[in-house]
């Protein structure tokens, strides 16, 4: 190296190479002074707005409304004015048309979308280019071609739309889990009032826009902005027939003993602690990458995040050393930059949350490895972290970090590794990594997870179902489990 360094100097090429930045332009992105509700296909003014910020400098960027219970019910007589008028009504093939017009104005307008989604979350722009909005306009076009085959989705079962679905979305991908609910909402026949998480309503404020593009009838698809109490005004409004909600066990817990006794459908997506399961015959480089993808992608904002390693012990220093080593080159920084691997966290709430569960397992006595990296002085952020000499009792060990923090942990037998993977109240997803097909179906079967990714990890896909066990929450969404939830059958 340093013989190159030297013939580097003599012919002038430099030493040290780092990556210029590549900053993706924000020009494309038009955002207003201030927003108000959408409803009806019309915009309302908020009498009451909170600023949304740009977590990777806390530059403010809009004044959002602060839905009230008054906002949500003209929301919710929209829905259900539009419901009764034609939308519930409408042939499936018709309102397939209006779900494959909004696929595809996503597609066309997806820088913009990307930028957006970085610019106000804080993923890197990579990501939301190369995979929220690919996906997005993937989940519109699947449950476009469901919309006018619902009799054949579910033979003999006389599938009908059950009215009015109210749905509640979290901040980690806020308009890929719009795209989640709204899609087949929509092909079921159903209206909707959405409410995004309030650090992150620009996307679906935008996509207010898109639903104009796309002409879809006014007050089908309705967007309220606000804290948690526009939330709970949805959960509790009377007139609503379902509620479809993603975020938090604890906020998922009470919205369940809200509606119990009510009547309403509920489906919930809630937190995950999910097991990534390393086997010592795995392709061990190819593990590694699935570890850095299943816990640093998105900072780890992701519920499905593979956040606890379990390394056969034998494998465990050569895996723990690679896997160290990658870590010094993730890049973290500008979200807006196509170079950066790990973006900004997505609130000081969220960053706070992270650093006190970090603090907690070094007080219990598990050992920190951060790579050396230069974090921005503004905003919000953390370096990617990792735990070694982890007890399965330890909070970073059962507790939902939700930032890019992993704990390793070992295991000598299947059998163990099972144990120990099911001993979480969570249960959303989980990853084997192992040459041996029959080790990989041997464990599928008893994992209690939704999801079981082997020798991959966070891949997603509209056609495949994705969903709970346990605190992790009930209910499918994706593939065609997916529609069942905004359908009443005939007995
Ligand atoms: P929440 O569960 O509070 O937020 C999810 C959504 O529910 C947001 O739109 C939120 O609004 C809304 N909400 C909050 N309170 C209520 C209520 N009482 N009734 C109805 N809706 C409500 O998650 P947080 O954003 O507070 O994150 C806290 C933790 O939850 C994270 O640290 C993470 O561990 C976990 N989480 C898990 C997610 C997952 O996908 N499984 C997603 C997000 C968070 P508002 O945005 O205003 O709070």
């Amino acid at each position: 190296m340093a013989e190159l360094d030297r013939q580097g100097g003599e012919i002038g090429i430099p030493g040290d190479w780092t990556y210029a930045s590549a900053p993706e332009s924000r020009d494309i992105v038009q955002i207003a002074e201030r927003y108000g509700h959408f409803v009806g296909g019309e915009w309302h003014e908020a009498a009451e707005t909170y600023e949304t910020i740009a977590p990777r400098d806390e530059e403010v960027l809009a004044g959002v409304g602060q839905g009230t219970p008054a906002d949500v019910d003209r929301a919710v007589g929209a829905a259900r004015a539009a419901y009764a008028d034609g939308w519930s009504s409408l042939p499936g093939s018709e309102r397939a048309k209006y779900l494959f017009r909004i696929a595809r104005l996503l597609q066309e307008r997806s820088r913009e979308f990307a930028v957006l989604e970085s610019l106000n979350g804080g993923k890197p722009i990579k990501e939301s280019r190369d995979v929220d909005l690919p996906l997005a306009a993937a989940h519109f076009f699947y449950y476009a071609g469901w919309a006018d085959k619902l009799e054949y989705a579910f033979p003999n079962r006389r599938p009908r739309s059950i009215g009015v679905a109210g749905q509640i979305i979290p901040w980690n991908f806020p308009l890929l889990m719009l795209a989640w609910k709204v899609a087949p909402a929509l092909a079921c026949g159903n209206t909707v009032v959405l409410k995004p998480a309030e650090t992150t309503p620009l996307t679906a404020l935008l996509f207010c826009d898109v639903l104009r593009q796309a002409e879809l009838p006014a007050g089908v698809v309705n967007i309220v902005t606000g804290d948690g109490r526009t939330g709970a005004a949805l959960v509790e409004h009377d007139d609503v027939d379902k509620i479809a909600f993603t975020g938090s066990t604890e906020v998922g817990k009470e919205i369940q003993r809200r509606l119990a006794g009510t009547g309403k459908h509920l489906t919930l997506e809630l937190g995950g602690k999910a097991a990534n399961i390393v086997f010592d015959d795995a392709a061990l480089d190819q593990a590694v990458e699935g570890i850095v993808n299943g816990i640093y992608f998105n900072q780890g904002h992701v519920c499905c995040a593979g956040s606890r390693l379990f390394v056969q012990e034998s494998i465990y220093e050569p895996l723990v050393a690679k896997l160290e080593r990658r870590l010094e080159t993730l890049r973290v920084g500008d979200p807006l930059d196509k170079n950066s691997d790990v973006g900004a966290i997505n609130s000081a709430a969220q960053l706070e949350k992270i650093r006190e569960l970090v603090a907690s397992g070094e007080e219990e006595g598990a050992a920190i490895y951060q790579p050396p990296c230069v974090l921005p002085e503004k905003g919000y952020w953390f370096a990617p972290t990792v735990f070694t000499n982890v007890a399965q009792s330890y909070r970073i060990a059962q507790e939902e970090i939700f930032g890019p923090v992993l704990s390793v942990l070992t295991f000598r037998t299947p059998d163990e590794a099972v144990e120990k993977a099911n001993n979480t109240p969570y249960g959303l997803s989980a990853g084997v990594w192992t040459e041996k097909g029959s080790r990989i179906l041997w464990m599928a079967q008893r994992l209690r997870a939704g999801v079981v990714w082997a020798n991959t990890f966070n891949r997603f896909d509209p056609s495949s179902p994705f969903g709970g066990y346990k605190e992790s929450g009930f209910g499918r969404e994706g593939g065609l489990h997916g529609l069942e939830p905004y359908l009443e059958f005939e007995q």
